[in-house]
């Protein structure tokens, strides 16, 4: 098993840690700062680098199939995996600058969930944009979210992240916004995401610690993709003025 440094802190973008078994899945380490393509959040990218200073290149990091609570790093096609045998101690290192990405847009889609009292079905955080539908057929408003997610972030809220039992998550059902995606119940504990007097839900992926960490971020586009679904896609205002 695992162990998943960044679901305690989403800051940390290195670790030492020791190869258990490498196999058509990938590498799995006894630890890991990678987080595993999971709630909507892309997989880490990044590097393994071992004592000999040997450098695996990191493509994607996905749970693993067949080894439940194991998370598999994926090295880029092609890569000679010879140094890194299990039992091999390695360096852990994720891309610090498409992780904060994830951070902002993920603690984003927090703030979207909390100006959009819908259900959300669907779900998707890259380090390019971010992506929520919505079930509901009301119109929304561009500018509107725009300028709510703008007082969301000024409003400089704390966000932190509990542990809380599987009873009592079933005593608050309305904790669970997503439909599409039921917490995990494995552990035996929920992990809970709260943004102090904005939202709270259980969430396993990575956030900022205050939401003015998110910085300028714009509605993109609003989308109908059908009767009962509005799709709502973030970007970094910077991006979108790069684009010009
Ligand atoms: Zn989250």
């Amino acid at each position: 098993m695992t162990e998943e440094l960044f679901r305690e802190d989403a800051t940390l973008l290195a670790c030492t840690a020791t190869v258990l078994a490498v196999d058509a899945s990938g590498v799995v380490l006894d630890r890991t700062v990678f987080y595993p393509l999971g709630g909507g959040q892309a997989g880490d990218t990044g590097t393994l680098t071992n004592e000999a200073g040997a450098v695996l290149v990191i493509a994607d990091t996905r749970k693993h199939k067949d080894r439940p609570g194991d998370i598999a790093h994926v090295p880029a096609a092609g890569s000679d995996l010879s140094a890194f045998a299990p039992g091999s101690r390695v360096t852990a290192r994720i891309d610090g600058v498409r992780r904060l990405a994830h951070r902002r847009f993920h603690t984003a889609t927090h703030l979207l969930c909390a100006l959009v009292p819908h259900p959300v079905d669907g779900c998707s955080i890259t380090a390019g944009y971010a992506r929520l539908d919505f079930h509901m057929h009301e119109a929304l408003d561009k500018e509107t979210l725009t300028a709510g997610l703008a007082r969301l972030v000024a409003g400089a809220h704390p966000v932190r992240h509990r542990w809380i039992s599987e009873a009592e998550l079933d005593a608050n059902p309305q904790l669970v916004r997503s439909m599409s995606v039921q917490p995990p119940r494995r552990l035996g504990r929920i992990r809970v995401l709260e943004i102090e007097g904005v939202d709270l839900q259980p969430c396993g992926g990575t956030h900022v610690a205050n939401t003015a960490e998110i910085g300028p971020i714009i509605v993109t586009k609003i989308e109908k993709k059908s009767a009962m679904t509005r799709r709502v896609i973030l970007g970094f205002a910077e991006a979108a003025e790069g684009r010009g």
